[in-house]
């Protein structure tokens, strides 16, 4: 069965296009009525590849993508559902994957997810189980048939059809969050993702940057630049960081307040303004572009299109009009002064200041590994052979895992997963000290380095991670394929001996294997 939206992206002839709908909370209300609608002029319009459905936006309950998705698919025009991590577990994923495999629904986003916000009787429970790496992986060994382990032999389920996208932003104002932000799209790519979607931003440098950092890394994978429809109510609100990871300045705020004041209200400048995006980001050489904005009509939307390629042959000329740098803002590479763009020279970062405080803690945790934690060094083999020792011996086992316990919530606030991801993160817990328990690298809500949950309270634990192995010169230690997730097998059981005996998921990257004798025999 055909692709269009797959085809459309992979063909270099062919600019794709697809349409955000916001369908909301509710089943039968004016949001879904409204989007179901907007699907049906797509569909009929023919210029739409695929119309992209939101996944529990903000961080509040809504419609299922999915369902919304199975619906839109019927009318002869591909959807593109958001897939979350932070509203289900890796089963949750599973079995949805299932479903929309069965329904024939192929393209998805992968994202984290805004923090879960609003519920029934309160603010739920977020789950954050998979990160994106992790859940493309998940559906790439879907697309190759996923192995389900038997009591005597392995099966295979029939191999999904899936196209499987992530996004990035590149809107990040310090060094550490953007190379952070850098180094996990690298880890998505790895883990499965086949299209790159750029976060909403109307500094068109940083589109430009996203598209030479995959040139210099040799990564041949198309992105879908993002255009969003801006009117002054939601650009407030994205100014003072009420929308994660969404970056208006006040540049730009400014500018839509005195368009505001015109007898349309501003509709007409902030539909020529997206047009503009339009050819400079075809200019710039995406693969597609990803349109959205409030209540916007299919009609405007075509507008966008047509005036869109009326200026692209002088899209060079508008480079200057999108010039939105936040303050200070780092950009990874240097500004070519004639386009207003990029060159190829990646900036300096050796003497910029670190972005987080890399103290006395951070050496004594580096001190404490190298000495008890690091495989044939030291104090390593006494350690590993003290845990092989107990194990199986329940009394003297509790007694070394309270002790442990009692250390690592005094040091790192540990919440006990028996699975430690400290060595994946510069000796920083993300159980503790990431809202959203992110392994792989920071989610896109941070915003000036501190974290989407805590803004101006707490920094993004990746931001302090990049800064502590900064500080020694090893911040590409970060720049790694992705960790596996969480295995709540461990949860609660001495991560010590777990990874002492080989039994975690730092084993197979360090090379530590279970001791013979541990070992059953089959
Ligand atoms: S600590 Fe960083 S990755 Fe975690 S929720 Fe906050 S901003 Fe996102």
């Amino acid at each position: 069965m055909e692709n269009k939206f797959k085809e459309s992206l992979l063909n270099k002839n062919t600019l794709s296009v697809t349409w955000e709908l916001v369908p909301g909370r509710g089943a039968t209300e004016k949001a879904q009525e409204t989007a179901i609608a907007s699907a049906q002029q797509a569909a009929n319009g023919g210029r739409v590849h695929a119309l992209t459905i939101t996944d529990n936006p903000g961080g509040n309950p809504a419609i299922l993508a999915d369902y919304l998705g199975m619906e839109i698919l019927k009318m002869g025009i591909e959807p593109l559902v958001h897939f979350t991590c932070k509203d289900k577990n890796r089963n949750q994923m599973e079995s949805q994957l299932y479903a929309l495999d069965r329904a024939k629904v192929r393209n998805l986003l992968v994202m984290t997810g805004d923090y879960t916000v609003s519920g029934f009787q309160g603010r739920p429970k977020p789950v954050f189980d998979l990160d994106p790496s992790n859940t493309l992986q998940l559906i790439e060994a879907m697309n190759k048939g996923l192995e389900i382990p038997g009591f005597k032999a392995s099966t295979f389920n029939a191999p999904s059809d899936f196209f499987a996208g992530c996004a990035v932003s590149p809107f990040k104002s310090t060094e550490a969050e953007l190379m952070v932000q850098y180094y996990k799209l690298k880890k998505k790519i790895q883990g499965g993702a086949k299209f790159v979607v750029t976060q909403l931003g109307y500094d068109v440098r940083k589109c430009h940057e996203v598209l030479q950092f995959l040139k210099i890394n040799k990564l041949d994978i198309p992105v879908v630049g993002n255009i969003y429809v801006l009117p002054y109510g939601a650009a407030n609100v994205m100014n003072q960081n009420k929308l994660p990871g969404c970056v208006v300045t006040d540049k730009l705020l400014a500018e839509l307040n005195l368009e505001k004041s015109a007898p349309d209200k501003g509709v007409g400048q902030r539909l020529l303004r997206a047009a503009k995006l339009y050819a400079i980001l075809k200019g710039i050489g995406v693969a597609g572009v990803h349109i959205g904005g409030h209540n916007l009509k299919y009609e405007q939307l075509e507008y966008i299109l047509d005036k869109g390629e009326e200026l692209f042959p002088k899209w060079k000329d508008l480079v200057k009009e999108f010039d939105y740098p936040q303050t200070n803002g780092f950009y990874y590479f240097e500004k070519d002064e004639r386009t207003g763009l990029n060159t190829d020279q990646p900036t300096n970062r050796d003497n910029l200041p670190l972005d987080a405080p890399a103290g006395a803690m951070n050496s004594l945790m580096r001190g404490m590994h190298g000495l008890l934690f690091t495989p044939n060094k030291k104090l390593f083999p006494m350690m590993r052979g003290m845990y092989r020792a107990t194990e199986g011996k329940k009394k003297t086992g509790k007694a070394l895992h309270a002790v442990e316990h009692l250390a690592k919530v005094i040091m790192l606030d540990c919440k006990d997963c028996g699975d430690c991801a400290m060595l994946d993160l510069a000796y920083l817990c993300p159980m503790s000290q990431c809202p959203k328990n992110q392994r792989n690298g920071a989610c896109g809500g941070s915003l000036d380095g501190w974290c989407e949950v805590y803004p101006k309270e707490k920094k993004c634990v990746w931001v302090r991670a990049y800064a502590r192995l900064k500080k020694y010169g090893e911040e590409t230690a970060l720049d790694v394929p992705p960790v596996p997730p969480a295995n709540w097998d461990f949860y609660q059981t001495s991560s010590w001996s777990n990874f002492f005996l080989g039994k975690d998921h730092s084993a197979p990257i360090l090379g530590i294997k279970r001791p013979e004798s541990k070992i059953p025999k089959s």
